[in-house]
């Protein structure tokens, strides 16, 4: 059995995964994790996920659920990632985090702080997403520069970040295979007499929608025709049942920063 404690458990995701562990078979959910200021904390963990009573509470902080953890899961909010990386760090307990908008600064200090440990951590845990990732990067490598690239991305209107994660993800993965580097050529969304496309840049653009679960779609553009590769999420489930995958592979792996490509074997 994998005691698994989840941060940020009241969030979309975060029920999801808490559910997910209680249904499966060799994982244990050992604790949830909320801000101290939010109205689960104190109340039945199981009951606040919409399952039978479990008989323990909402924690208010990490520090109160973290020796009952082999994984650590966050998805929540970077600057909460960041304070769970440093206490699993202290504790020598793995993590699986999935949270997004880190600033440069922040994702430096993040690798950092989780060096000492097991984590994984990806912009996207769904298995397909992963695989989109290596064909985009290999689409741009065989296409090559005669092709414009262009990132589009949609997701609920909840959402705090934008492009998304997982957007970035594929802009960089096709800038590595055009040989370039995204920081130079990535263009978010475009407005006024912009002039004409250089053949230099990736375009990101992202829409806030109602409930879309996450749609991205990479576009290889030349005269006469477009080629387009897109992946559709219609649930959190996708996610979800990669992050748990991921905590099997965080339970047994050594200490590390890996890829969910690398929990999947295919990078
Ligand atoms: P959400 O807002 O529904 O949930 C986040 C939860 O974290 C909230 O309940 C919030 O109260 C909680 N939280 C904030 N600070 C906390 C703290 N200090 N301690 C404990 N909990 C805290 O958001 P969501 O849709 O569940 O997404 C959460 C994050 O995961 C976002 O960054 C999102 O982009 C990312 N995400 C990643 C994937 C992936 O596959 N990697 C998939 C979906 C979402």
């Amino acid at each position: 059995m994998i005691d698994a404690v989840v941060c940020g458990v009241a969030g979309r995701m975060g029920k999801q995964l808490a559910s997910l562990v209680l249904d499966s078979e060799d994982l244990r959910l050992t604790g949830g994790v909320e801000r101290a200021d939010h109205p689960l904390v104190g109340r039945d963990l199981g009951e606040a996920i919409g399952r039978p009573p479990l008989g323990q509470t909402i924690k208010g902080s990490l520090a109160e659920v973290v020796d009952l953890a082999q994984v650590v899961i966050d998805f929540t909010a970077p600057e909460s990632t960041l304070a769970a990386a440093s206490l699993c760090a202290e504790k020598g307990k793995a993590m699986v985090v999935g949270t997004t908008g880190f600033s440069e600064a922040q994702l430096a200090e993040f690798k950092e702080r989780v060096a000492p440990i097991p984590c994984v951590f990806a912009p996207n845990y769904s298995t397909a997403m992963n695989l989109l990732f290596k064909l985009v990067e290999e689409a741009a490598r065989i296409l090559g520069d005669e092709y414009d690239v262009e990132v589009v991305e949609a997701h609920h209107r909840y959402k705090v970040d934008a492009p998304s994660g997982t957007a970035l993800r594929l802009a960089e993965r096709a800038a590595k295979g055009l040989g370039w580097n995204l920081g130079e050529v990535a263009i978010h969304g475009r407005q006024g007499l912009v002039g004409q496309r250089s053949r230099r840049e990736i375009g990101l653009h992202a829409i806030r929608a109602g409930d879309l679960a996450g749609d991205h779609a990479v576009l290889f553009g030349a005269p006469g025709e477009c080629l387009e590769l897109r992946h559709r999420a219609t649930s959190r489930e996708a996610f979800a049942q990669g992050a748990l995958r991921a905590v099997r592979f965080a339970a047994q792996a050594k200490p590390g920063l890996y890829s969910m490509g690398e929990v999947l074997g295919i990078e």
